[in-house]
């Protein structure tokens, strides 16, 4: 084994393709510390800057005096603290569901979802950029996959009509695309929903208090919140905490409490972690300020490069892909901008398509003006060094 390993990752570092872990400290809501040098971090998904929130870090602290540092059990057997309970009713409400359910994290939630919720009679059709934990879960069942174009829900649609299912039919996609920044057309996957009888299980990761008026996600700036089969998301990316929660009806959660197996057989989470996303939820629910102070921030950003000639694809909030190509040459560029006290992490296979490797810049509520006019200037040189604008 070890041979064949060593030889396999010889492959990857020919390619450009090695990875390493970088260990970090963040010293503020922007700022991360590696080796001893400060760098601004042009590559956290924390997109509303809470991670250092003094009311998070509070709450969680008052929350490990009071229920310790970890239920030590799953829930299922006695650790459901009671904070789980006041959460699930709040996301709920917040995101207009019925009920929720929070899972340790995002990728078992998924898990957790897709593979209870469908079964070997089921179809799925799945966006042909859908996020791993997707990809993994929908392995995970034992329903039919489909895989359709990106975005396309004319794709979509010729595969509904040619493809028979005995079960029902489901469609799983992310609602803002991790890598790509840009978003389903749920207005139109909604009308497919309603002329075909389809259930929709919709991710939400990098909606959640981005996307719409209040920042309920990507289906308020639809106009259609609490309208999905099977909503998730996640409180470890804008909402600066950790773990995940599915919504939908009272009968899905149940049907969770009782066969998900990701649900079931793991830990609860620790009371200081319950307690900072609530303490986030709550912050966002009473103030929509930071979420405007983040589109600013977005607005600036997406302005400058694109003037100055990137090809930001499609993509529309925080997420702005530089596509390279070569993961070589996305790995000199990260290089050349390390040099310059911007941490951003070259994003190659298999984490996006082959050939599409990519400098994937996202925009937080904390960046100063200085801190976007330094990174566009950097951006852009190297940019122009590289040949892509
Ligand atoms: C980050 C992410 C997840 C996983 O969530 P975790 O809580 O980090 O496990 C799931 N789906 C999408 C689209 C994500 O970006």
């Amino acid at each position: 084994m070890l041979e064949r390993l060593t030889k396999a990752l010889q492959g990857f570092k020919d390619s450009g393709n090695y990875r390493t872990i970088k260990y970090l400290k963040p010293i503020s809501d922007t700022r991360v510390l590696y080796g001893s040098k400060e760098y601004l971090n042009l590559c956290s998904n924390s997109y509303l800057s809470m991670h250092k929130h003094p009311l998070l870090l509070k709450s969680a602290k008052e929350a490990i005096d009071e229920y310790g540092s970890n239920p030590c059990s799953s829930r299922s057997v006695s650790g459901s603290i009671a904070l789980y309970e006041i959460l699930e009713k709040e996301i709920a409400q917040f995101k207009h569901y019925k009920r929720g359910l929070i899972f340790s994290n995002g990728y078992m939630a998924n898990m957790g979802i897709i593979s209870t919720l469908t079964g070997e009679k089921d179809v799925i059709f799945s966006d042909e950029l859908n996020h791993s934990s997707l990809i993994d879960s929908i392995r995970l069942s034992r329903a039919k996959r489909v895989i359709y174009k990106h975005r396309n829900m004319n794709d979509l649609e010729k595969k509904i009509k040619k493809i028979q299912a005995k079960g029902e039919r489901f469609v799983v996609t992310e609602s803002v695309f991790s890598m790509d920044g840009d978003s389903a057309p749920l207005g139109d996957l909604f009308e497919l929903k309603k002329t075909y009888g389809l259930h929709i299980i919709l991710d939400d990761a990098h909606g959640t208090g981005v996307f719409g008026r209040y920042g309920r996600g990507m289906e308020e700036a639809f106009n259609l919140s609490g309208k999905m089969d099977v909503h998730m998301g996640t409180f470890g990316k804008a909402l600066g905490s950790y773990g995940a929660f599915v919504l939908a009806d009272d009968v899905v959660i149940q049907f969770l409490i009782n066969r998900a197996r990701t649900f079931m057989y793991t830990t609860a989470l620790p009371a200081s972690t319950l307690a900072a996303s609530l303490a986030a939820l709550r912050i966002i629910r009473k103030d929509t300020s930071l979420k405007e102070a983040l589109w600013k921030n977005i607005d600036y950003m997406r302005g400058h490069l694109k003037d100055a000639g990137f090809d930001l694809k499609e993509s529309v909030g925080p997420i702005i892909p530089i596509v390279v190509g070569n993961d070589k040459k996305a790995i000199a560029m990260h290089e050349l901008l390390m040099k310059k006290g911007l941490f951003l992490q070259a994003i190659r296979p298999p984490t996006v398509p082959e050939g599409t490797s990519r400098l994937r810049v996202t925009v937080v509520r904390g960046f100063t003006h200085a801190d976007m006019d330094y990174a566009i200037e950097n951006l852009v040189k190297i940019g122009k060094k590289m040949g892509l604008i």
